[in-house]
């Protein structure tokens, strides 16, 4: 933990010298171990703070207006875009003197963003082989660095410049710490197989606010560039957020249900018009299997 966080404050350290924008430096421990253990942490006698923190000279936060002056270490999706909100309109310049772009690893698309049968993919699987460098795609300060057994693994969340974040998960090793600047190019971690994943390969997520947008509406991923200087985000590139949050029919024709405390088969069948032995058949479940509460059911 020690030796963690001193390399993390020296990286820093560094990187606050390479470039103008960054001009402070860390005042107080920052967690940089991964957060899943719920023992409490201290380093040098100092209380660390794990979630909400501001923990280093906020100066260093990209867009903090955007993001509500919220740093949070632990949730990738805080502040969120809420299900609905037609205020959401902004344009971002994706380049400029201080932020570059960096395509994150060079391998071909495996899986795009979008449905998959069950469930939104919310990023792009990039293939790769374990140990193969994983770029910043964008100036920035990394914001998460943890791990997350069943999801991506060891990850990477980099809040930019430009307003995005992005994410990089399975990595097989994280090399940046959170609060280090970064820019585009650096090499962040290596690729892997970690978390829930088959094969190694780079699922990478492109945010705004805590929801993820198209990353091809940027980015080319043949021919590894940016498509465009600045794009301009509105509600429309959420929608698939509010018809998730909503329970709509996703563009399958599928309709999904959130499980909440105190549901049954029987209820929940009930109120879509549908069998237990439907909605076990749809599921791929048994009668006796138990519900979990936030689980997504498919009911149609
Ligand atoms: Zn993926």
């Amino acid at each position: 933990m020690k030796l963690a966080l001193s390399i993390g404050l020296t990286l820093v350290g560094l990187s606050a010298m390479a470039q103008p924008l960054a001009i402070a430096s860390l005042q107080e421990p920052v967690s940089v171990e991964p957060i899943d253990s719920m023992a409490p942490a201290a380093a040098d006698g100092a209380e660390v703070k794990y979630v909400n923190y501001l923990a280093f000279d906020t100066s260093l936060i990209p867009c903090s207006d955007l993001y509500d002056y919220s740093w949070d270490s632990l949730h990738l999706d805080q502040p969120k875009v809420q299900p609905g909100d037609t205020s959401v309109a902004v344009t971002l310049s994706l380049v400029e003197s201080e932020c570059s772009y960096h395509h994150p690893c060079n391998g071909p698309i495996t899986s795009n963003f979008g449905w998959r049968r069950y469930r939104m993919h919310k990023g792009i699987d990039i293939d790769l082989h374990t140990g193969d460098s994983v770029y910043a795609a964008f100036d920035g300060v990394v914001r998460i660095a943890k791990y997350n057994y069943g999801g991506f693994g060891h990850y990477i969340v980099i809040r930019h410049y430009n307003g995005l974040e992005t994410l990089y998960g399975h990595l097989s090793k994280r090399i940046a710490v959170p609060n280090q600047t970064i820019k585009a190019g650096e090499v962040i971690g290596l690729g892997g197989n970690t978390g829930r994943s088959t094969g190694s390969h780079l699922h990478f997520e492109v945010l705004y606010r805590g929801c993820q947008i198209n990353p091809n509406k940027i980015i080319s991923f043949t021919e590894h560039s940016l498509k465009i200087d600045s794009v301009d985000l509105d509600i429309t590139d959420f929608k698939y957020t509010a018809k998730y949050a909503s329970g709509a029919p996703n563009p399958n024709g599928m309709l999904y249900y959130r499980i909440r405390s105190g549901d049954s088969l029987w209820r929940i069948g009930k109120r879509y018009g549908t069998s237990v032995d439907r909605l076990c058949r749809l599921n791929g479940i048994s009668r006796n299997t138990t519900l979990r509460i936030g689980r997504r059911l498919r009911v149609r």
